[in-house]
């Protein structure tokens, strides 16, 4: 199980650090006081009726306690199912219901979201316990207080250990089932290309209910004897400040923290000096605001490829190879197949050519929970995974996304990848946050769009922003339509929606 794997050698020399530290509170909690934590929660959850394979829904922002109430669901044999910090009360209802969850974890602020919710959910109100004490409610520390002993791993490889949802960037969110060979092979193809170790201390601003935060930071630290410090959401100046003052030397991040690490002023009043590497995915990272990032910083930045149904990453550059190109997200890990198939024939694409991405391994997801249609859709026969992303490889075996199949922009027969015109438009020092989706012209030919956030004090026009796309590449990707905008849509996991920008597109304003 995943607890085996994590807790089962013990800690060593390493039982008295800071596993987990808050980085809004300063609160500590050591791997020994972890592993505690862990056991009397798992314990109190049995007590309370939790029994192999029962769901625990986890609605909280990131802190210690979230990963204490995390492992000892594992412990007890029951399954995670984490839900997004910002969902609606009707959101959570669907995940809730969706996932069979009959427990839900939050915290105090969230109770008029979480409260409604389990309603609708028919949970009953003694069923949602929070995180931190409140009045009245079951807490975390009501668990911690049980005496009880901790019921016998009855868990196989294969069982389901979490329930994560999908972000929700091209549709509904999907409830992805994730096993404990999954998440554990995950761990182990992903270590040698992470280059953590005791030493290292982890910031995780990420959620911890997104794939990403889970196991490249909550889990993958906790394999490597790390420090993870946690931060419950993004501010910058917070985020900066918790940099600074943990001296914390491992960032994982999206691009959008990126773009403000590269762009803003802010970053230069924080000592940041003991960041020695920074590693981007979820979304596409831009190689010159990489390098912008990596030279500001001094310190080695690296890209990486995932997905939910990818436990999550599939591919990852490597920081023994540190001339490579950072447009790209790198090899294999170990133990992945990777195909890049073109749609139209299924036959596998040559060097340099672009075809869907498909990833075979130990850590592709069991199926979609409660949708054998799109688990068919997704999963062959042959056990290939179809990311719906479009890739390139070179000899090496290094690879490129150029984009998801059905973002790319077909203009007159060409296919316009958006994630390129974005990348260029962030290089622009006037342009502050951009994002590009298709539109209908007058003539009713889908023409690229994009939508720009100015920076502060910057002037700019939609001239302007044509020009400097029009110069620096092939006609046909030509940004043909410019709006200014205070903000792009962005999921919780740092992605841009474009759903949400077509939806803008159809509502007059
Ligand atoms: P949904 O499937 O619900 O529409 P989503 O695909 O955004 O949402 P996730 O599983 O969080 O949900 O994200 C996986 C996707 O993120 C990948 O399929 C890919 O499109 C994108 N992605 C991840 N890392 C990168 C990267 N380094 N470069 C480009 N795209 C990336
Ligand atoms: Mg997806």
């Amino acid at each position: 199980s995943l607890h085996e794997f994590l807790f089962g050698a013990g800690f060593g020399d390493r039982a008295d650090a800071e596993a987990f530290v808050d980085g809004a509170t300063g609160t500590a909690v050591t791997f020994a006081q972890l592993d505690g934590m862990v056991t009397r929660v798992a314990a109190a959850l049995h007590e309370r009726g939790l029994r192999k394979g029962d769901v625990v829904a986890l609605f909280a922002p990131n802190s210690p306690a979230w990963v204490a109430v995390f492992h000892g669901v594992l412990r007890a044999n029951g399954i995670v199912t984490s839900a997004n910090s910002l969902y609606s009360p009707t959101e959570l209802a669907h995940q809730l219901t969706d996932s069979g969850a009959t427990t839900l974890v939050t915290v105090s602020p969230f109770l008029d979201r979480a409260l409604p919710a389990a309603a609708q959910a028919g949970l009953s109100d003694a069923d949602v316990l929070t995180l931190d004490p409140v009045e009245g409610r079951a807490s975390l520390a009501d668990l911690l207080a049980s005496t009880a002993a901790a019921p016998p791993s009855e868990v196989l490889p294969s069982d389901t250990a979490v329930l994560p949802y999908s972000s929700g960037t091209t549709g509904l969110a999907k409830g992805v089932v994730l096993t404990h060979r999954n998440l554990v092979a995950n761990l182990l193809q992903y270590t040698p290309m992470g280059r953590v170790d005791a030493s290292s201390r982890i910031l995780a601003v990420l959620p911890f209910f997104h794939i990403y935060g889970m196991t490249v930071m909550m889990n993958h630290g906790l394999h490597r004897r790390a420090t993870v410090v946690t931060m419950p959401r993004f501010d910058l100046r917070d985020f900066l400040r918790v940099v600074s003052e943990y001296r914390v030397s491992r960032l994982y991040i999206a691009p959008p923290v990126a773009v403000a690490l590269a762009k803003h002023p802010m970053v230069d009043e924080f000592d940041l000096s003991g960041v020695e590497g920074v590693f981007s995915g979820a979304a596409p990272l831009d190689a010159e605001l990489g390098h912008a990032v990596g030279r500001r910083l001094d310190c080695v930045v690296l890209q990486g490829y995932g997905m939910t149904e990818l436990s999550p990453v599939s591919h990852s550059m490597d920081e023994r190879r540190p001339d490579d190109d950072l447009g790209g997200v790198g090899y294999g890990l170990p133990n992945v197949e990777s195909r890049l198939v073109d749609p139209e024939t299924g036959l596998d694409v040559g060097p340099g050519e672009r075809g869907e991405l498909w990833v075979r391994g130990p850590n592709v997801m069991a199926g979609y929970l409660n949708n054998p249609a799109a688990t068919a859709a997704t999963l062959d026969a042959d056990g290939f995974l179809h990311t719906g992303d479009v890739a390139t490889v070179d000899e090496r075996g290094y690879f490129r996304i150029v984009d998801r199949v059905k973002e790319l922009i077909k203009y007159k027969g060409y296919q316009v990848p958006p994630a390129e015109l974005e990348a260029l438009l962030l290089t622009h020092t006037a342009v502050a946050d951009a994002a590009v989706i298709g539109v209908q012209d007058a003539e009713g030919e889908e023409v690229p769009k994009a939508f720009v956030v100015v920076q502060p004090g910057a002037a700019l026009t939609a001239e302007d922003v044509m020009a400097y796309v029009a110069e620096r590449i092939a006609p046909y990707k030509k940004v043909r339509v410019v709006e200014f905008i205070d903000a792009i849509p962005k999921s919780a996991s740092g992605k841009i929606l474009r759903k949400d920008l077509r939806a803008r597109e159809q509502t007059p304003v």
